[in-house]
């Protein structure tokens, strides 16, 4: 079983130590750590670890039931042994280029379920360009033009970001129809780890993301793309 540390509030933590709890030829294990495992439409951390005679680096990071697994790769010296102190350094250019992007991808789905009554039907994050598919949605190019604008003005008013977790009954309740697939979250999970944009958004989430809505830079959209009858793909990068 992996702590999950980053969980509620510590996106910003790329550098700590934790105990290996498993070591297998491709992959480590921690009692905790503060690596994020790749779902939700966010890709994993990157990153290095580090322990007394060697180190290696963290390739991808994924969930194996309650387990964070650490994929190694270029393993120097010997492999650490189980109860070994183990330091880890996340890629913190690559954590904070995903942290912006997430925010801002909520800031965009809110922008689009408020203004074109659209639900988020999937995402996917990368480091420097990340998309959204609507649904139901048949954007023109105006539309576009106004998701942008509205989207931007919202990060300009550099609105605070909070995480905490909350009982799944609260969130139930706040979580504006349309907004999250929270049927899709197994029953048993709670609280809930919720993304609260001070006044404009509301949403369960477990990825990372800034502390403050200025950090997220200047939204452009690059492209609009029908997938489908009533399905629009947006795609945006972010200016500083
Ligand atoms: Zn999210």
């Amino acid at each position: 079983m992996t702590e999950q540390r980053y969980l509620p509030d510590a996106d910003g933590v790329t550098e700590f130590e934790a105990t290996a709890s498993e070591v297998a030829d491709d992959f480590l294990v921690l009692d905790g750590t503060y690596f994020y495992p790749e779902g939700g439409g966010q890709p994993a951390d990157r990153g290095e670890l580090a322990w007394d005679g060697g180190s290696a680096t963290v390739t991808t990071v994924r969930k194996n039931h309650g387990d964070v697994r650490h994929y190694v790769e270029e393993i120097e010296g010997d492999r650490p042994e189980v109860g070994d102190a183990v330091e880890g350094r996340i890629d913190a250019e690559r954590r904070e280029a995903h942290r912006r992007m997430h925010t801002a991808q909520h800031v965009v789905s809110r922008v689009v379920l408020d203004e074109y009554g659209a639900e988020t039907a999937g995402n996917q994050i990368h480091a420097d360009r990340s998309r959204i598919d609507f649904e139901p949605a048949d954007f023109s190019e105006a539309d576009v033009a106004e998701i942008e604008r509205l989207s931007n003005e919202a990060i300009e008013r550099d609105l605070r970001v909070s995480k905490a977790e909350r009982p799944r009954e609260e969130v139930e309740e706040r979580t504006e129809e349309g907004r999250a697939l929270l049927n899709l979250i197994p029953d048993h999970v709670d609280p809930l780890r919720v993304v609260e944009i001070e006044g404009f958004d509301y949403c369960p989430c477990g990825g990372t993301h800034v502390d403050s809505l200025g950090d997220v830079g200047r939204v452009e959209i690059t492209n609009r793309e029908s997938k489908g009858e009533a399905t629009e793909r947006i795609e945006f990068v972010l200016r500083d």
